[in-house]
């Protein structure tokens, strides 16, 4: 269900494996995805069974409809009836108030500064990393308050730099982004370890109290991974302050 929670001065982070659900194959158990062709009622299930296990109401839990861009929404309240924005950053300064991130190999990655008591959470693949979502949040983040130094960054479960085999031509388009993201599988051929370059993409900015998941997903048969079986689940990092 959860498989990682921690807490840093009233910031919260969490981070779910695929156990634990009510979805059937092939989403077994804990899909909590809403565009991956599950039936509505089995994730909604299922995000409800997570928001309980995590203490949180799930009215009080902000989704995102993902799009692989570089957009950040800055948001105060649940989204209620308004259309869910395309972006891949929700930052927030209202305590309480949890935002989610749904990944299957992608790199979730939760922001907190519990001082100035502003949150994100981001969507981070090789696009996003590309394109600079992290650091576009954390600008997102500073203009509501929070100051890097003080940032808390957790990244979760994600595809790992020895198996995320890519072409040489991309491997060399996203190194030339981010020289950290330039890796090689275990087999030898071109890799990109993108929870590496979101590492030295925050580390930049100032960002140094970080750390990352030991997971990764296609290698782990508690988690989703979308470059494994394709039709598949999505996993959900969490972030709110208390
Ligand atoms: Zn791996």
């Amino acid at each position: 269900m959860i498989g990682q929670h921690e807490s840093v001065s009233g910031a919260h982070f969490a981070f779910t494996d695929r156990w634990g659900g009510v979805s059937a194959a092939p989403y077994e158990e804990l899909n909590l995805g809403g565009a991956v062709g599950d039936a509505p009622e089995a994730v909604r299930g299922n995000r409800e069974l997570a928001a309980e296990s995590l203490g949180l109401d799930p009215a009080r839990v902000v989704w995102m409809n993902q799009v692989h861009g570089a957009d950040v929404a800055v948001v105060d309240e649940p989204w209620g009836d308004r259309p869910v924005p395309e972006v891949d950053a929700i930052v927030t300064a209202r305590r309480g108030l949890a935002l989610a991130v749904l990944t299957a190999d992608c790199v979730p990655v939760l922001l907190a500064d519990p001082v100035a008591g502003v949150a994100a959470a981001v969507h981070a693949g090789r696009p996003g990393l590309v394109q600079g979502v992290v650091p576009a949040a954390v600008r997102a983040m500073t203009e509501l308050g929070a100051e890097p130094a003080r940032i808390v960054a957790r990244t979760g479960p994600a595809v790992c730099g020895r198996c995320y085999e890519v072409p040489e031509a991309m491997r060399a388009e996203v190194a030339a982004v981010e020289p950290a993201a330039h890796a090689e599988t275990s087999w030898g051929t071109p890799a990109v370890d993108v929870s590496a370059g979101v590492h030295a993409q925050l580390d930049r900015l100032g960002v140094c109290d970080r750390a990352q998941a030991p997971v990764c997903t296609l290698e782990s048969d508690d988690h989703f991974s979308y470059r494994r079986d394709r039709t598949t689940g999505r996993l959900a990092g969490y972030v709110w302050l208390d």
